[in-house]
């Protein structure tokens, strides 16, 4: 038996100092907005640490990501954390968003340089926009005293030369000022571990969030690692075998599956994490029962 597995079987679960956030992304239609709110109300009592909504290319994506930020915080007890990015904005036009969003009270923004709206285009920086994360990060310290998190890759952006670039990518990003990295989704945990040691030989030592994707279905969770350059070991491809068509049991599978990770993780002593909920509670929810994380006494509004 593998020993590094031994003290995660049947270890107690010290719940009280694991710290989650989870993130949402702006609806698009009236039934995708009642799923989003229904999911929010269902994860709220779990007093996550943060929720952060994704921000798209689009303006009336935009416009979206505004609008369930503003109602996280007018409506709930969360704080939210607001994704920008510099995709096809002036500088002069991210710079309010920004303070849009720091006088409207959100003091958290997750800083992204963004994928072109078009899939399958390579990206090119706004004439007079932030050109990279690194900018938009050097910008928003400019705006206001922001919290800042920026991302990570354990196993590379897709369009970096070398991890090492990856690497000193992310350094300077926290240089700059960013206070927590949150990762791109991955399963492979011995590739987290091994991006871990190199994060700790470049002096990074601001928290590094393992980004937790729940599989709702294997082959967009395929589609989607394939985008953004996860694994997705071959053990995967069996464990989801013949289950296209049994979501129940694929379910299970799937819930499973993100427990053994998170308990591997914490056995190397992870203690925050970040859930990419797709807007679904259900996974989510029970995956953070099994940790040990439970619902904690009611919450008001902000506002209230
Ligand atoms: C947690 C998380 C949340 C996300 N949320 C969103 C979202 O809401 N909306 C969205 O559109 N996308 C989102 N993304 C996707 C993200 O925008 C893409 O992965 C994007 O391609 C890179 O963004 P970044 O912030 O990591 O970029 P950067 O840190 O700027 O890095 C991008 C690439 O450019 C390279 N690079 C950086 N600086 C330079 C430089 N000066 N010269 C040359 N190369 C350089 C890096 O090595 C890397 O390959 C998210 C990703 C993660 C992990």
């Amino acid at each position: 038996m593998n020993a590094k597995l031994q003290p995660v079987i049947g270890a107690a679960l010290p719940a009280h100092d694991l710290s989650v956030s989870f993130e949402f992304f702006p609806p698009k239609t009236e039934a995708m907005q009642a799923q989003l709110w229904d999911c929010i109300q269902r994860l709220e009592p779990l007093a996550p640490a943060f929720v952060s909504v994704t921000y798209g290319a689009g303006g009336s994506t935009r416009e979206r990501t505004h609008e369930t930020v503003a109602r996280i915080r007018q409506e709930t007890r969360l704080e939210p954390a607001a994704h920008l990015t510099c995709v096809a904005a002036s500088r002069d036009e991210v710079d309010a968003v920004a303070r849009a969003y720091w006088e409207s009270g959100v003091r958290h923004i997750v800083a992204l340089r963004g994928d072109p709206p078009e899939a399958g285009t390579r990206y090119a920086p706004h004439p007079e926009g932030y050109a990279f994360a690194l900018d938009l990060v050097q910008g928003l310290r400019r705006v206001a005293d922001f919290e800042i998190s920026v991302a990570a890759y354990p196993e590379g952006h897709p369009e970096a030369p070398s991890l090492e670039a990856d690497i000193d990518t992310l350094k300077r990003k926290i240089d700059a000022g960013a206070t927590r990295a949150i990762t791109q989704f991955f399963f492979d945990v011995d590739a987290y571990r091994r991006f871990m040691d190199r994060v700790a030989a470049a002096n990074i030592t601001v928290p590094i969030v393992p980004g937790i994707l729940p599989v709702v279905g294997f082959a967009t969770a395929k589609r989607f690692a394939g985008a953004c350059g996860a694994s997705v070991p071959a053990w995967m491809d069996e464990l989801f075998d013949g289950l296209d068509n049994d979501p129940e049991t694929r379910k299970l599978i799937a819930a499973a599956l993100a427990v053994e990770q998170c308990r591997l993780l914490m056995a190397d002593g992870v203690r925050d994490f970040h859930f990419y909920t797709l807007n679904r509670p259900d996974l989510v929810q029970a995956i953070c029962h099994a940790l040990g994380v439970r619902p904690q006494a009611a919450h008001g509004s902000h506002g209230a």
